[in-house]
């Protein structure tokens, strides 16, 4: 028998998500996100015209897994008095790589899911007034609820699919993911310029327009055609 050599603090738990269709679940690594990556929502963020894609990070055990026939439930976060939904298309990376080219780009998807970017506006507006880093808007605890993965080969219609989040029932934010400024594939390719994407690794590919504050008790229900609804309550 080889020596167990016992860790100093408890090891955190591996975030995984459930897999459709399937007992297995996908283990989170990394957590990267897109900014302002639909025009009418850089519009109503203040931006106009295309610029390279930008990334920031949220921690992996920010992720929350929902099982598509349940209501996941988040606490209203501290700090903040302008909590923002963002609904988001999510990749998860199944193969590694760096410098993947766009053309090879969806070779290295395992799957697609439905998920929230959750914001902290007025600490995100603060801290770029500031020039400084978005994590306390953004990286938060519970920040990044997500639905089950469906596996790439179940939703080949993925890139036109529509996108919708529902708040207590009533549209907030719609669109396609045709409007994508850069798409799944070309996503894939900028960020693995500038790290190594490994398997496990999730790109929340960018929110349209209609960002705007939840309260306490709001129910959320996320949506993009081929995949699994996401519903999350905020507490
Ligand atoms: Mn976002």
């Amino acid at each position: 028998m080889p020596e167990i050599v016992p860790f100093a603090v408890p090891a955190p738990a591996v975030v995984a998500v459930p897999v459709v269709g399937t007992e297995q679940l996908f283990p989170v690594r990394r957590v990267y996100c897109v900014g302002r990556n639909y025009e009418e929502h850089a519009k109503e963020m203040g931006f106009t015209g295309r610029e390279p894609p930008f990334f920031f990070l949220k921690p992996a055990d920010a992720v929350v897994p929902v099982e598509s026939d349940q209501t996941g439930v988040i606490a209203y976060p501290p700090l903040t008095q302008n909590l923002h939904h963002e609904i988001e298309l999510v990749v998860a990376i199944g193969k590694g790589g760096a410098n993947i080219s766009a053309d090879d780009a969806l070779t290295h998807v395992f799957g697609y899911a439905v998920g929230l970017d959750m914001t902290r506006r007025d600490l995100q507006n603060d801290m770029k007034k500031q020039g400084r880093p978005w994590c306390i808007g953004k990286g938060f605890d519970q920040s990044a609820p997500i639905g089950p993965i469906t596996s790439a080969g179940d939703v080949p219609h993925i890139a036109e699919a529509g996108i919708q989040l529902a708040v207590n029932g009533a549209v907030r934010q719609t669109s396609t993911v045709s409007k994508l400024i850069w798409n799944v594939a070309e996503t894939i390719a900028h960020l693995s310029a500038a790290w190594r994407l490994e398997p496990g690794d999730l790109i929340y590919t960018g929110t349209p327009e209609g960002v705007a504050a939840v309260v306490h008790g709001d129910t959320l229900h996320g949506h993009v055609d081929g995949l699994c609804d996401l519903r999350v309550r905020i507490d």
